[in-house]
């Protein structure tokens, strides 16, 4: 598909050729499946709605419930207000949700409708019942990236829902980032393994990993419930993880509610973990226990084992902003080179960050914000790669380039496992190390001279 790329690169402003981030309410839409009870609302057209459904269903294997206001030419003409209201009717009727978790599109955001006052009357005449919620973000497509959409909807739970009751609560909140179930479930076990009590949100683990039981269930066991997303108000303090998905709705709790924020990049890697269980073990007053750090000694000797595999490797990157930031500071730890470091999301910190990781040890590395693939896989004809991370649409140049290639990030499609196994934490270094031995020794296997095709390492 992408053999017609060509290694002239021609200056562009405008057009973007697959571009490397997908639109806002996906994130949006994901975040709100990590609230207990929730039911994701789309304020816009059925294509909408189906086209981020289905994305989501395919990257976590699981069905993706969600709502539309199913636009017609009447409401794009009239707005959406009557199609809102009697959406909130129908869903909690037949639905049942304990919470509605509204998004905007393109169509809402420019026809204007003014979605805090279509649910301050719909709460005022009964469509949406007594004790029951909504909550909105707004979320443009035309501007921002599905991060922004994922930041703003846990803003948004920040807005409605988080209240400070004057009680401090000996608990600290977590603000995870779009990571994968997996990486949800990981960060909470650190927290377990140190004794230390967190309010996650939003939190997908056991929302889109769940177990097949032989019953369907619309709200899954897992989730942060609103009473925890209220409660966080009240928490000692608030970990957010990563700039881009999560820095915003921290900073909304602490001016809102007071509760001082500490904000971190995500902990991929070893001294991103380091800083995060520091943060943990600081805020909550718990000791690193030898659990801890027996996992982070088994991480550091595979580190040590594998040096020699990894030393001087020159790796492209794309990805989205905070996984793209916390990935290069790993391999720049394992030594490798981070070359090629792109995210199709916008944002000045992305550059500004990169730069402070690469200009020491990669002073020749090329680092672009709202960049696309194509660009990405010019520059890899001009001066190859050893090794590409990307979600699944770098596959394409790593067939066409013949280039090991590490699925990472989202949305992956064609691969199962994301879901499973996290990529935060010690344990998730270990599995980034494991897939990315794994591709380039296949390769080496694939290509080396006999007498180098032994069964050793
Ligand atoms: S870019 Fe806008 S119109 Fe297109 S699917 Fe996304 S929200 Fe809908």
């Amino acid at each position: 598909m992408l053999n017609g790329t060509t290694a002239e690169l021609v200056e562009r402003k405008a057009l973007r050729i697959n571009p490397a981030k997908t639109c806002q309410p996906i994130g949006a839409m994901y975040a709100a499946l990590g609230i207990h009870g929730c039911m994701p609302h789309s304020h816009g057209s059925q294509g909408c709605c189906s086209y981020h459904r289905s994305h989501l269903t395919r990257h976590f294997k699981e069905p993706v419930m969600a709502t539309t206001s199913s636009f017609t030419e009447g409401s794009s003409v009239f707005g959406g207000m009557a199609n809102l209201t009697q959406a909130f009717k129908n869903i909690f009727t037949i639905y049942n949700p304990e919470i509605v978790a509204v998004h905007t599109t393109c169509l809402s955001e420019v026809i204007g409708d003014d979605i805090p006052t279509i649910i301050k009357k719909s709460i005022e005449d009964g469509s949406i019942p007594a004790g029951k919620i909504a909550i909105h973000a707004n979320t443009p497509s035309f501007v921002g990236s599905h991060v922004t959409g994922f930041s703003n909807m846990v803003m948004a739970m920040v807005n409605y829902l988080s209240e400070k009751t004057g009680t401090t609560l000996n608990q600290v909140n977590i603000i995870p980032g779009f990571v994968e179930p997996a990486d949800m479930r990981e960060i909470k076990r650190l927290a377990k393994e140190m004794a230390v009590n967190i309010v996650m949100f939003p939190d997908t683990s056991n929302v889109l990993d769940g177990p097949l039981t032989g019953q369907y269930k619309m709200y899954p066991e897992g989730g942060a419930t609103v009473a925890q997303i209220k409660s966080a108000g009240d928490s000692i303090a608030t970990i957010a993880l990563g700039h881009f998905a999560s820095h915003v709705a921290a900073a909304t709790l602490e001016s809102k509610c007071n509760v001082p924020a500490a904000f971190l990049e995500l902990p991929i890697g070893i001294g991103s973990t380091d800083r995060f269980i520091s943060a943990l073990s600081s805020y909550s007053g718990a000791e690193v226990g030898p659990a801890i750090e027996l996992e982070r000694g088994r991480l550091v000797d595979l580190m040590s084992d594998l040096h020699q595999y990894f030393h001087g490797k020159r790796v492209a990157i794309a990805g989205d902003p905070d996984q793209v930031i916390a990935l290069t500071q790993f391999l720049v730890e394992l030594e490798m080179k981070p070359v090629y470091c792109i995210t199709g999301s916008p944002g000045n910190q992305f550059e500004k960050r990169m730069h402070e990781i690469l200009d020491g040890p990669v002073p020749e590395a090329k680092i672009k914000q709202t960049a696309d693939l194509f660009e990405l896989h010019q520059w890899m004809k001009n001066e190859p790669v050893d090794l590409l991370i990307g979600n699944t649409y770098g596959k394409h140049i790593a067939r066409t380039e013949n280039v090991p290639f590490v699925r990472f990030g989202f949305p992956i499609l064609d691969r199962t496992g994301h879901r499973f196994f996290p990529t935060v934490g010690y344990m998730g270094a270990v599995n980034l190390i494991n897939q990315m031995i794994n591709v380039l020794l296949d390769k080496k296997d694939r290509e080396c001279d006999e007498e180098w095709f032994e069964l050793v390492q």
